[in-house]
């Protein structure tokens, strides 16, 4: 358990549209980390119903895509971060000084987020809550500084109501911002086989 497949292919980038190769996980319930190009022929052994279809995931955008959409989506995340303090549902306090944070201060420390992605290479992702560079994820230490009340309670940025809020607004802002993905980065697609076993990957 726990195992994928791997399927080395081109697809467009979600962004751009430019064509990229990309790698697409996909289970099929039986998996030992294979590795396969597109085209390849497959055996029966390892693909016994040459009928059976899989959803895979894969990046969706080109490097400097991902770039471009990683540095607007923590830009947007501080701008939900603005917007819920301004509708006094959030308070942020610096736990170093016990400074309440008004909206204006907020792009200062957007800013120095930024500045530290700038600091990594463009591929590896760092987000507004990661303390580090990691694979993306919403819950960190980046914003550990600040003490958070949401709704009237003490919580920190892994809380579960106020992480879907903040990720449900980010994904609404970057689809109005142009952003086909919103806030998520990974896109399903489809791997079977063709009439003669070779394996394929189509977009749903
Ligand atoms: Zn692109």
């Amino acid at each position: 358990m726990g195992t994928f497949r791997t399927l080395y292919a081109t697809l467009p980038c979600s962004q751009c549209r430019k064509a990229i190769p990309t790698d697409i996980q996909f289970k099929t319930g039986n998996d030992g980390s294979e590795k396969y190009s597109e085209g390849e022929v497959i055996s029966a052994k390892n693909w016994p119903d040459a009928a059976m279809e899989y959803e895979g995931l894969f990046d969706v955008a080109c490097d400097k895509c991902f770039f471009e959409w990683r540095m607007t989506l923590i830009l947007t995340e501080y701008e939900v971060l603005m917007e819920l303090i301004r509708e006094g549902r959030l308070t942020m306090r610096l736990k170093t000084t016990g400074e309440t944070l008004t909206p204006e201060r907020l792009p200062s420390f957007a800013n120095d987020a930024l500045r530290d992605i700038d600091q990594h290479s463009p591929t590896t992702v760092f987000l507004l809550h990661a303390s580090e560079p990691s694979p993306i994820h919403r819950h960190g230490s980046a914003l550990g500084k600040f003490e958070l009340e949401f709704d009237g309670a003490s919580r920190n940025f892994a809380d579960q109501a106020f992480d879907d809020l903040v990720r449900d607004r980010t994904d609404l802002k970057m689809k109005e911002k142009g952003w086909s993905h919103g806030s998520d980065w990974m896109s399903k697609v489809i791997v079977y086989l063709d009439n003669h076993r070779r394996i394929r990957c189509r977009l749903n």
